[in-house]
């Protein structure tokens, strides 16, 4: 690590981790070794925000239309819209990927942004970081934190220009009482909920999406890899509605030929669907709900997020926002945190037991993309600083 780097990095671990010790010169304030701290299982607070860091107004943040918003609760995770990093500079700066950089010290794989952004580090130059920004460009950071050792990465799916799944009136009846919500909102808030779950259970985890921001498939697979953890979830809600069923229609996409990620997939898909079980609603269901491998013409892992991580990775389809009787409860709290509930137990019970899981289904589904669905094309890095 350089040495601007690191003294940078012992600042830093100064304001963030009390009891850090960080001796002029010496080496053992490296944050990527021996002294890993904690890795934020929500959002910035101002409590983990350096001095002087454009994250010390972590209270409120600026959403995409400049306005001020109030941040979520750590505590639930609650929110009432999704936000757009606090910023004091536009789209980072990206670094020709043929100029040679210097491999990274200390071992320090990603780090959250001042901005809250969480990159890959890929390695350093004249002192500062390199980074993959959330598009898979390449920018330097003068300094961000440095994660510990990750045991899950969830990923909260879409974002930006991509809202997922959408729920309340349509053009086809504007006076439909359904709740306006986006998929990539509910994502997020059940995703900020299950780390802050894992966080009170000591397991580490990060979110690879923290705000109202694209990172295509590849990016969310590469940022897993790239960080190492146990597991890397992947959270959806899904549409179009499907059959009435008097039980949740939760669907979980496993990697073909991996029985980890089976296993990670059949505990995940036993505890969401008894944590949703408290739910008295109209349900909506495929025939072949369950855990599945969905291929496609090829016999490859049709979905990204299945294909691309060599972490072993589960993709959930919680409920269906699609479904009108759903989205009424999907945008409640109490839903929120019982998916979220159901989310933590299952992987604390892979991570904690040999349980093999339940809800396989045998045969694969076929499905065939039109696209590959969070592509590069137009992406756009949110301010990283
Ligand atoms: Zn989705």
């Amino acid at each position: 690590m350089g040495r601007s780097v690191k003294k940078l990095m012992c600042i830093l671990v100064v304001a963030v981790a009390a009891g850090a010790s960080c001796a002029p010169g010496g080496d053992s304030a490296d944050p990527g070794g021996d002294q890993p701290f904690d890795v934020p299982a929500v959002g910035r607070s101002a409590a983990d925000s350096p001095a002087g860091s454009p994250a010390d107004d972590a209270g409120s943040v600026v959403d995409a239309a400049g306005s001020v918003t109030e941040a979520d609760d750590p505590d639930t995770g609650e929110q009432t819209d999704q936000e757009t990093p606090a910023a004091s500079s536009g789209p980072p700066e990206t670094i020709d990927p043929a100029v040679e950089i210097e491999p990274a010290g200390g071992d320090v794989r990603a780090l959250l942004s001042p901005t809250g952004v969480l990159v890959g580090v890929a390695g350093e130059l004249d002192g500062n970081y390199v980074v993959e920004t959330p598009c898979g460009h390449r920018s330097k950071v003068v300094w961000g934190q440095p994660l510990g050792d990750v045991q899950v990465v969830i990923d909260p799916g879409h974002g930006g220009d991509e809202p997922g799944a959408v729920s309340g009136p349509t053009e086809e009846d504007p006076d439909a009482d359904v709740p306006e919500m986006t998929e990539a909102v509910l994502n997020l808030r059940v995703a900020r909920r299950t780390a802050a779950l894992l966080a009170d259970r000591s397991i580490t985890a990060v979110l690879t999406r923290n705000g109202d921001y694209r990172i295509p498939i590849r990016q969310r697979a590469a940022l897993a890899d790239r960080i190492g953890p146990d597991v890397f979830v992947s959270i959806h809600h899904n549409t179009p509605n499907s059959a009435p069923s008097p039980t949740p229609g939760t669907e979980v996409y496993v990697q073909s030929g991996s029985d980890v990620s089976k296993r990670l997939g059949g505990v995940l898909y036993e505890d969401i669907v008894a944590a949703l079980g408290q739910f008295d609603v109209e349900w909506s269901s495929r025939i072949d709900a369950g855990v599945l491998t969905v291929l496609d013409d090829d016999g490859e892992d049709a979905y990204g997020i299945a294909r691309y991580p060599q972490t072993p990775s589960a993709l959930l389809e919680v409920a269906y926002l699609g479904n009108p009787k759903e989205a009424v409860l999907l945008v409640t709290q109490d839903y929120v945190d019982a998916a979220a509930e159901g989310i933590a137990d299952g992987i604390e019970r892979y991570l904690t037991t040999e349980d093999p899981g339940a809800g396989f289904v045998d045969e694969a589904r076929v499905f065939n993309p039109s696209s590959d669905g969070g592509g590069e094309d137009g992406c756009i890095d949110p301010p990283l600083q």
